[in-house]
């Protein structure tokens, strides 16, 4: 019996353990695979609210702030209980252009970062290439955003993981939750190992699955549309060309330490196909080498690809459900290490404190209820 029972032991499901347990609740985590198994290890790290700040609701747009303001203290408090660096970096992120249209696009970036109060620096290309010397000299001009960090996402989920440890957190690995139902006033769930099937009690429950939420995992949730969105990622290793990440709306090409770079990534419907491609890799190579033509001698040491949970509207699930004491947080597409800070803060205090938070009202699963609603009496 557990006060809590986080279901995925992804970056959301750990975090928001690492912050339960914290605050004093006995928690269980229920991994079907390791801990970082899901799209959070694949994923390039990057703590970039201003990417598509456009098309970002401003409620999203408030989030990922709060959750990156969390983020350097974030950072230190798994580090100090875990004991394990996360590689935290602070540069910024520097966007680049080759043409007429990518620099008029980024007059319009810098616009809505500077009406957003997100600070940015407009750049000419000399200026953009004494940043970073091995950019291609056609690059043409740039812009800086020293507000977005990064994180090594492969890291931080060992780092969390032994954080969680030593908050007592329990992770039960190579068990798959089946059923989550309530009954007589608690919660109990179905648990499935290679050797035993058994029965977990706990007070409240965090669906935390990724984008396997509705995938074999029966619960009393309406039905959210869960789906992957398909990410390919290539790493390279050699002399280090880059000090910060370098984008454009092609490609992004993130630096890691030990002269490592991270090219990513794509964006597919493939359903739950997890092998990479010969045309993804060929996109990521073309678009990021027109960018830094230097990487043409670095070696490849891996393709990764990882599963993004979108649901229509591209936004996060985070609240309570329909069901009393079962708490979601979940969908959180091409964010979710971005958001996990904000994300474990809001939800513990939604589960400790009994009140939806402002701050994730307009993320709560409702949203999927009034919809069947409507399309039913359609
Ligand atoms: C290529 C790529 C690049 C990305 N780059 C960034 C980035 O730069 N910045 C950023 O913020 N985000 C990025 N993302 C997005 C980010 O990775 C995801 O939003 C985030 O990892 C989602 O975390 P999660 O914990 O919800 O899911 P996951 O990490 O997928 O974890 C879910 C876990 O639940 C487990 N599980 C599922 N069903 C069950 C069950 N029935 N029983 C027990 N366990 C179960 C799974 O095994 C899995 O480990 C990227 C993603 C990809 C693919």
């Amino acid at each position: 019996m557990s006060d809590v029972a986080i279901i995925g032991g992804g970056v959301i499901g750990l975090s928001c353990a690492f912050e339960l347990a914290r605050c004093g609740r006995s928690v269980t985590v229920i991994e079907r695979e390791q801990t970082g198994f899901g799209a959070s290890t694949v994923a390039a790290g990057m703590l970039t609210p201003s990417f598509e700040v456009e098309l970002t609701p401003p409620s999203l747009v408030e989030l990922q702030l709060d959750s990156l303001r969390r983020y350097p203290q974030f950072i230190a408090d798994v580090e100090t209980a875990g004991g394990l660096s996360c590689e935290y970096r602070d540069e910024g992120t520097l966007w680049v252009s080759r043409h007429r249209d990518d620099e008029l696009e980024l007059d319009h970036l810098c616009q809505i970062q500077e009406d957003r109060g997100l600070p940015a620096r407009r750049l000419t290309g000399r200026q953009t290439r004494q940043l970073e010397p091995y950019l291609s000299p056609r690059i043409i001009g740039g812009l800086l955003v020293e507000t977005d960090h990064q994180v090594n996402s492969r890291k931080l989920m060992i780092a969390l993981r032994a954080a969680c440890l030593a908050e007592d957190v329990e992770i039960l690995e190579d068990t798959t939750v089946n059923t989550v139902e309530r009954t007589r006033g608690r919660i109990a769930l179905t648990l499935q190992s290679s050797d035993s099937a058994s029965i977990l009690h706990a007070d409240q429950v965090l669906l935390a699955a990724g984008v396997w939420l509705e995938e074999g995992l029966v619960t009393p949730l309406p039905t959210i549309g869960m789906r992957p969105i398909k990410g390919q990622i290539m790493h390279l290793t050699g002399q280090p060309l880059v000090n910060r990440v370098l984008r454009n709306s092609d490609v992004y090409i993130v630096p890691r330490a030990g002269g490592k770079l991270l090219l990513g990534a794509t964006e597919e419907e493939q359903g739950f196909d997890m092998q990479p491609t010969a045309g993804g890799t060929l996109d990521l190579l073309r678009y990021a080498f027109e960018i830094l033509p230097g990487l043409y001698d670095l070696y490849v040491s891996e393709i990764d690809v990882g599963l993004r949970p979108a649901v229509s509207d591209h936004q996060p699930v985070i609240g309570p459900t329909d069901t009393q004491d079962i708490f979601i947080a979940a969908g959180h597409y091409r964010g979710g290490v971005l958001l996990a800070p904000a994300t474990a803060h809001w939800i513990t205090e939604a589960m400790i404190g009994g009140q939806t938070p402002a701050e994730i009202e307009p993320f709560g699963i409702d949203r999927f209820v009034q919809e069947s609603r409507v399309e039913a009496a359609g």
